[in-house]
């Protein structure tokens, strides 16, 4: 709608609320007692988009049940027809763009691009499945323990029912997306969104049922963690998690105890190593993106900067610059390159990281301040010097538009400080000289390194795995490894005539 009243309005252009209540049809309830409610903001706006219910234990309970009646079926139909759900999904998915970009905006306080980037990542990764998941589950014949006298294959067996636990920062891909392989696989699949962020899987139920998934086959069970989350982790046979490390060790904790399989995808506190010869000119931009794209919501977000002091000074001066001109918003303008952190929760969190190290001697060169004049949950991206040990965000995920750049006398130094973490979940290299920069790459103690860019392929490519070591967590998702977690490989020995005593 062209009308300028409704531009500045969102919520009545293309979602509407009648949208949202349809969408709330499809969570699972156990029967039609009134649930209590949990209000979703929209962070553009700080105002009430709609509530959901808060999923009980038992709701789960009963969305696990059908899953699991419906999962036998599900598995028995071949992988193609499997796969042709999946690329009718991804069809439907790119059809409805516009209107998902604008939910997952509406919901997520995200920039239009980044909205735009998990459709299309959620695209590839059904198109990545659907093509070559049959090569990576398909039976194959493996050599016999004792060659020519027993016949050995080898199946994948889908698990049974996974639970999917997700975060809000990437509410379609970490969810939906998450639940592709899983589908893929022959499982059943049942899911709790995070609280701030429902709508986006209850939308990519809605597109899987259209693409001809059993209704049962899929699940969408909101509510809060500790209750309606605890509860898959109490009833599924795979739990697959992505949020924050302290949730997680309490979800691989109960996994354990019932014994079964778990994935976590956790938090970093990803460094940049930038050498020297780095190619100003060619990278910075794809630096500052890296570091501030939904306003550093992002798992793979760089967080610490070490600069070769060669060019300390001068990255600094156009690293700042540059960053000075970001355009920042709470909108669904095309032009804004940083929009809202998710809820006032965490602008109060991300805001105490940056006091506490301003407090304690560091020096914010630029940001360091909410924008409250541009949104309710606007933060400024912030680049902090003098950055010490006994600051909270030295070692802390900051989760925000926040990073904090160090001066290391030459390479060695900067790789063995950025391998000095907790966590190991994303890091990068740049530099002009290509051998230079694979070799350090190698060192650098993470699941996942790029080379002149922010992010690691992980993300925007399913064919990798992506995931962390340490801290980060455990277990990939994309590429073959994302499918087999889904599985339990089956050997089936025969023995052609001859008996060993
Ligand atoms: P969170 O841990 O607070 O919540 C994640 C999910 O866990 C939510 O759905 C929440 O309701 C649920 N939960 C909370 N307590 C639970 C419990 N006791 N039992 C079961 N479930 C429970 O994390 P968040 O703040 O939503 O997400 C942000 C974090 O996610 C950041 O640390 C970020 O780095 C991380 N993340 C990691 C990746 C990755 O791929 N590695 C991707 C995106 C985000």
């Amino acid at each position: 709608n062209p009308d300028s009243s409704t531009q500045r309005l969102p919520w009545t252009t293309r979602v509407r609320p009648e949208t949202l209540s349809r969408l709330e049809t499809l969570i699972t309830l156990a029967d039609e007692t009134d649930r209590e409610r949990l209000p979703v903001v929209a962070p553009f706006t700080g105002e009430e988009l709609a509530t959901v219910p808060a999923g009980t234990a038992a709701d789960v309970e009963a969305a696990v049940d059908r899953a699991r009646t419906a999962q036998s079926a599900w598995a028995e139909q071949s992988i193609r027809d499997r796969a042709a759900v999946l690329r009718r999904f991804r069809e439907l998915v790119l059809d409805r763009e516009a209107f998902l970009c604008d939910l997952i905006g509406l919901e997520g306080g995200k920039p239009r691009y980044h909205c735009f980037s998990e459709i299309y990542v959620l695209a590839e990764i059904a198109r990545y499945y659907a093509r070559h998941g049959e090569d990576v589950l398909g039976e194959v014949r493996r050599a016999g323990p004792i060659p020519g006298v027993t016949a050995v294959r080898v199946r994948h067996r889908p698990v049974g029912v996974v639970g999917i636990i997700g975060p809000w920062n990437v509410p379609f891909d970490l969810t939906v997306g998450d639940a592709l392989p899983a589908l893929l696989a022959g499982n059943a699949v049942v899911v709790k969104p995070a609280e701030q962020t429902p709508f986006s899987a209850l939308a990519g139920a809605e597109l899987l049922y259209e693409a001809g998934l059993p209704r049962d086959a899929f699940h969408v069970v909101t509510g809060t963690g500790e209750e309606a989350g605890a509860a898959i982790v109490d009833t599924v046979d795979f739990v697959s998690f992505t949020g924050s490390t302290g949730t997680a060790r309490q979800i691989g904790e109960r996994a354990s105890r019932r014994g079964i399989g778990y994935s976590l995808e956790l938090g970093g506190k990803n460094p940049m190593v930038v050498l020297a010869d780095v190619d100003l000119d060619a990278t910075l931009e794809r630096m500052v993106q890296g570091c501030f794209g939904n306003s550093g919501q992002v798992c793979m977000a760089p967080e610490r900067i070490y600069i070769e002091a060669a060019i300390y000074d001068e990255f600094l001066a156009r690293f700042t610059e540059r960053i000075e001109r970001l355009t920042l918003g709470a909108s669904f303008d095309y032009d804004v390159e940083v929009g809202s952190l998710i809820s006032e929760a965490h602008l109060a969190k991300v805001a105490a990281h940056v006091d506490d190290a301003v407090a304690k001697g560091a020096t914010a060169l630029t940001g360091g301040q909410a924008r409250p004049d541009v949104g309710p949950m606007v933060y400024e991206p912030t680049v902090l010097v003098d950055v010490t040990e006994d600051m909270t965000l030295y070692t802390e995920e900051t989760f925000g538009p926040v990073v904090a750049v160090y001066r290391a006398e030459n390479a060695e130094e900067a790789i063995e400080r950025a391998n000095e973490t907790p966590y190991g979940l994303n890091a990068s290299v740049w530099t002009s000289d290509r051998r230079r920069g694979a070799s350090v790459a190698r060192r650098l103690d993470a699941g996942m390194v790029a080379i002149n860019d922010a992010y690691a392929v992980g993300y925007a490519a399913p064919a990798a795995p992506m995931g962390g070591t340490k801290g980060s967590g455990t277990g990939r998702r994309h590429g073959p490894e994302g499918l087999l977690k889904y599985t339990v490989p089956q050997t089936i020995a025969r023995n052609r005539g001859m008996t060993f005593v």
